[in-house]
């Protein structure tokens, strides 16, 4: 069900309505919009009785929302979401595109801030870097952990760029939302629900990439487990899914964005390197995903990926990736979109 408010209702009108919801016993979640304010009831079983909501001041109309997902849907929320980060211009969703890029795992000090300072300085926004590490192989390196995540905000304290990394488990989730700025919850835990409703509990964006053999409607239902818990700030991701294909690692499904688009009002990035697992395919396939309307695209990009300690292969380098900065900017405007390159010019500016 969702209240939605008249255009000129008060804040203390929307605070009763929501108070009026938890009094009945479900969760009330406002999601203000440019135009005016909706609040979500979830948390019920059924009709929620509309005859008294209806009848509170500032209330336009009760409806009810069919479809499975509810928050992340665009029927309760019109406007695309953007997230915002404090103190920095970077932004994930809205016109500007946003850029992640980093080594898959980060291996040391030296390694991450040299590939840091080269992504930075092409122009990225976000650094990406795997503290803990899904493998398929236990004997595979699981990733240097707090370490990693120390390593990381000081790259951010250094460098301005917004740390995106991803927590395995409950444990390095409370860890992760401590030290970086964007969660990240990886491909295999995209149905580990009740990490999903941890990471809804806490306060900074959450990044969903999407199952490995998930569908659309899966890949939303995981955004609402975290908007479920009071957590609006939903990042999702293509990152490829299985198929028959064997010229890829996994077949990156861009026809996924304009779905999601016409669905819900989340961003969503494109990770062409998991979405090919080939170091030759990472930079066609993320100037179509700007051509298609992602919002974004994290990308691996390794200095020596002959030595990465993971997915060496599908890792470019860092002069592949100020190419695709240079394509992607010049794409973008024909889309409508900006790449903003802004860290680029405050590390320029500060040597
Ligand atoms: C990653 O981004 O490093 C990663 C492991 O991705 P995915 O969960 O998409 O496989
Ligand atoms: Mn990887």
């Amino acid at each position: 069900m969702l209240v939605v408010m008249k255009a000129q209702a008060t804040p203390e009108q929307v605070q009763a309505v929501c108070e009026h919801i938890e009094m009945l016993g479900f969760r009330a979640h406002p999601l203000p919009g440019a135009q005016r304010t909706a609040i979500g009831i979830t948390g019920n079983n059924g009709e929620v009785d509309r005859g008294n909501l209806e009848s509170l001041s500032g209330v336009a109309e009760v409806i009810r929302v069919s479809k499975a997902y509810k928050l992340a849907s665009r029927d309760v929320k019109e406007e695309d979401t953007v997230i915002h980060f404090e103190g920095s211009e970077a932004a994930i969703g809205g016109r500007n595109l946003a850029v992640v890029a980093g080594p898959c795992s980060i291996e040391s000090r030296e390694q991450a801030f040299a590939i840091a300072g080269q992504v930075a300085a092409a122009g990225a926004q976000f650094f990406r870097g795997g503290a803990y590490k899904p493998r398929t192989s236990p004997y595979a390196f699981q990733g240097l952990g707090l370490e990693a995540l120390k390593i990381m905000a000081e790259i951010r304290a250094s460098l301005g760029l917004r740390i995106v990394t991803e927590a395995l488990d409950t444990e390095s989730l409370d860890l992760v939302a401590e030290w970086a700025d964007v969660i990240q919850i990886g491909a295999r835990n995209m149905q580990n629900f009740s990490l999903l409703k941890r990471a809804g509990r806490q306060r900074k964006p959450v990044l969903i990439k999407r199952g490995l053999s998930a569908t659309l409607e899966e890949f939303l239902m995981a955004a609402e487990y975290v908007m479920s818990e009071g957590n609006y700030q939903v990042i999702l991701c293509e990152r490829g899914v299985r198929t028959f294909t064997d010229h890829a690692r996994n077949t990156l499904d861009l026809s996924v964005i304009p779905a999601v688009q016409r669905l819900s009002h989340l961003p969503i990035l494109v990770d062409p390197s998991h979405g090919t697992g080939r170091r030759d395919s990472v930079l066609p396939m993320a100037r179509a995903a700007i051509a298609t309307g992602a919002d974004g695209v994290m990308v691996e990009v390794h200095d020596h990926p002959e030595t990465a300690l993971s997915d060496g292969p599908q890792s470019i380098y860092p002069g592949q990736f100020a190419e695709m900065m240079d394509q992607i900017e010049r794409i973008a405007p024909i889309v409508g979109r900006h790449l903003p390159r802004g860290v680029q010019a405050a590390v320029a500016g500060a040597q």
